[in-house]
């Protein structure tokens, strides 16, 4: 970089270097014909026999020395023609490189257009056959592929001399601008391979510097395509930190191959045509592609304006469906097992306070989170799915359109998606976003989208009072998520973050039958942190909210609850002791219903009067215009710790200690006067409100402000506390 920069200002004297690289038969020679007339010098390149065309020209007051670089596809260093274009424009480094392109063919165009982009230095597109493309139909946006790529791009015809002018214009303007943008935009491979790009970089950064003079996230890229060239000079150029490097790179494209089963250089060609394929689909309007292959059949489907939609929406539908029915029969094996162990620690253990602990504070507030589990590896299944068969990019293409409404592009529906599963890495994926206020714009609406840890409260209720239609009530709740998040992204757009969105290119991976190795690993990547969490934060949750709930035990009940019981088992063993028939097992039915009756009033009573229930009743304003009683609403609060939570307090408060898929729960909630509306009510309020403890601290951290953190709790919580009013009074007003 900084050696360019004094080779341009040493050379005021006005004589630039600009080298043509593309296709064989994109028409470089044509246009290097055209410029350079007459003046041209033909020999070979030094130590190979590759024709080598230069020539010098005076124009616009600069002398232009234009090179004819060796048709190439790409610049992986496989064929002499690659090599040489390579070695050219890293070690001569020639002002402007400009790439020809075959218009009429720009996939495989683009292919070492993405490559010269990723090389540090300035390059230009000339969209050359512009007639055959424009003969054939097809209709490029010149514009659009220059904002996506940052590159000035131009149309020409060689052999008719169009644009040739304004091609050479463009390229000196270029040689003389100090601009560095041109560096910013290009392919992004995906995070596990990113991942290890940094790695290297930094690698580099920290420990070569400039012993080596070729950009370093290119080097690194270089290495882990085990590219052997660049191998072998960085150990002449560096020795001994050049070796630790080679090293380093063998164990990330070791760890690479066990994650994709497949060489890192073949994965990464697949992702740069992947970027291509979301570049030609924004720039590309035409009608006959000559190539037919699987993963645009299958786009002509599922990407369609028509059809592509509806499908989506059966795929999201059918994920939840299927969460719901298959997660079912693990969820009732879990909880019997949860059941089991409760009952037999009930009669093992000598009654005390600690009993109460592990009973009714650890196994019912894990328990009844626990039982969730297969749920979430469903949900992530599936989200391993979207992402590894290469629909999660067609999923945000089809948004891109919906999003651009609000004044963002599919790009920040990545972020929206993953808010499905986690906010808190869905926040981190944000980062991508090159503008700040896109980012801070998509920071604030991802918590909307529905977290699966918000999912257990919905199973929970829903199941409770919806039963054969949870599934679709759940479903529902989603949308109402995502039509949230992008009412609020339309009205922050206008109200706070006005200006336009940046461009970008949505990469669209070819289609690929996913590997049951890579969807396990995702898989468990994400419910790790789920079992990780249980551990952690809602085994404390469960205990503090034991905590609240169990004390102060010095409660003045309103009866002697335990004189009643005491006298009523009394006279059931007086009278047992006298014959056995029928009408006396009937009134020891009776009596034993009494008993329950009154260990229920004593329970609700102890509830309303401990720490938990002060803190509901002080809260039971706020929530009482919704339907939600003390008890959701100190559910609602220790959720705010964690989303899990609220399902494991009322689990607690409930005195469920068995889990709460069990069909107590939904008696319970129901005896205590949730009906299907307040239960609707509920979870919308839990579905909007505000974000949990650890993505409260990631939106700080991301947007490095108070103000957007407060901003977002704030906002939300009303935006919560509204819905659920209006969905609640107005579900009343309708007569449900
Ligand atoms: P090179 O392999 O990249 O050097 O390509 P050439 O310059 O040899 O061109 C290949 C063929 O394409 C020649 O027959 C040119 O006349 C033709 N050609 C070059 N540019 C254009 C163009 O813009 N339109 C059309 N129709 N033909 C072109
Ligand atoms: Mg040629």
């Amino acid at each position: 970089m900084s050696d360019r920069k004094d080779k341009l200002t040493s050379m005021a004297q006005k004589s630039l270097t600009i080298a043509l690289a593309g296709n064989p038969n994109s028409g470089k020679t044509t246009i290097f014909n055209n410029i350079t007339g007459t003046r041209q010098k033909v020999g070979n390149w030094p130590g190979v026999t590759v024709e080598k065309k230069e020539g010098v020209i005076k124009k616009y007051g600069y002398d232009l020395k234009i090179i004819d670089l060796p048709g190439t596809y790409s610049l992986t260093p496989f064929s002499i023609e690659e090599i040489v274009t390579r070695d050219f424009i890293l070690e001569e480094t020639p002002d402007v490189v400009i790439d020809i392109i075959d218009a009429s063919n720009l996939e495989r165009s683009l292919y070492l257009a993405t490559q010269l982009r990723e090389l540090d230095c300035k390059v230009l597109f000339a969209l050359n056959m512009a007639d055959i493309a424009q003969a054939r139909g097809g209709k490029i946006d010149k514009d659009k592929l220059s904002e996506l790529l940052a590159v000035p791009v131009t149309f020409t015809v060689g052999n008719k001399s169009e644009g040739i002018d304004d091609l050479i214009k463009m390229a000196i303007e270029m040689a003389e601008s100090e601009s560095t943008d041109y560096t910013v935009r290009r392919v992004k491979y995906s995070n596990d391979i990113e991942d290890c790009i940094d790695k290297l970089q930094a690698f580099i950064e920290t420990k070569i510097g400039t012993d080596l003079s070729y950009n370093h996230r290119w080097t690194a890229i270089k290495l882990l395509e085990n590219d052997q060239i660049i191998k072998e000079r960085i150990i002449q150029k560096t020795g001994q930190a050049g070796s630790d490097l080679i090293r380093l790179n063998e164990s990330l494209r070791q760890h690479l191959l066990n994650r994709f089963d497949d060489e890192p250089e073949i994965i990464m060609t697949d992702e740069r045509y992947g970027f291509i394929a979301g570049i030609i689909k924004e720039v590309y309007t035409g009608s006959t592609r000559q190539r037919v292959d699987m993963s645009r059949n299958i786009d002509m489907v599922l990407t369609n304006r028509f059809v592509g939609f509806p499908i989506f929406i059966f795929f999201i539908w059918a994920m939840f469906q299927l969460t719901f029915t298959l997660g079912e029969y693990p969820m009732i094996w879990i909880d019997s097992s949860v059941s089991f162990i409760s009952s037999i620690l009930m009669g093992l253990l000598p009654e005390s306070l600690f009993k109460d602990l592990l009973i009714n504070g650890i196994i019912a507030g894990v328990g009844s989170v626990i039982l969730f589990l297969p749920n979430f590896l469903i949900l992530f299944f599936c989200i391993s799915l979207f992402e590894d068969t290469g629909y999660m990019s067609r999923a945000a293409f089809l948004m891109d359109k919906i999003m651009h409404l609000i004044g963002l592009h599919g790009k920040s529906f990545i972020p929206m998606l993953m808010g499905f599963g986690c906010n808190v890495p869905a926040v981190m994926a944000a980062r991508t976003l090159e503008s700040e206020r896109d980012r801070i714009l998509t920071i604030l609406i991802t918590p909307f989208m529905s977290c699966s840890a918000k999912l257990p409260v919905y199973i929970a209720i829903a199941g409770a009072f919806f039963s054969a239609r949870a599934g679709t009530v759940i479903f529902l709740l989603y949308l109402t998520g995502i039509i949230v998040s992008i009412v609020t992204g339309r009205l922050f757009r206008s109200l706070l973050l006005k200006g336009a969105d940046a461009p970008f290119v949505m990469e669209l991976p070819p289609y690929r039958v996913p590997m049951i190795k890579s969807l396990v690993i995702h898989m468990w990547d994400r419910s790790k942190l789920f079992l990780r969490k249980m551990g952690g934060i809602i085994l404390i949750g469960s205990i503090v909210v034991w905590t609240l709930s169990a004390f102060p035990d010095t409660i003045q009940y309103s009866i002697d609850y335990d004189g009643e019981i005491a006298r009523i088992k009394n006279t059931i063993e007086n009278e047992t002791g006298n014959d056995n028939d029928s009408v006396e097992t009937g009134r020891f039915v009776e009596k034993n219903a009494e008993i329950t009756v009154l260990l229920k009033a004593k329970q609700k009573e102890k509830a309303e009067n401990s720490y938990m229930g002060r803190i509901g009743k002080f809260l039971a304003p706020v929530f009482d215009p919704l339907g939600i009683d003390w008890r959701g609403g100190v559910a609602i609060l220790t959720g705010f710790v964690a989303k899990e939570i609220v399902i494991s307090t009322l689990g607690i408060i409930y005195n469920i200690g068995d889990g709460t898929q069990s069909e107590d729960f939904g008696r319970a909630l129901r005896e205590h006067g949730m009906t299907p509306l307040s239960a609707l009510s509920m979870m919308v309020f839990v579905l909007l409100y505000l974000p949990c403890l650890a993505t409260i601290a990631m939106i700080k951290k991301e947007t490095g402000s108070f103000k957007w953190m407060f901003f977002s709790i704030f906002y939300s919580t009303g935006i919560a506390w509204i819905s659920a009013f209006s969905v609640y009074q107005g579900g009343k007003l309708l007569g449900f």
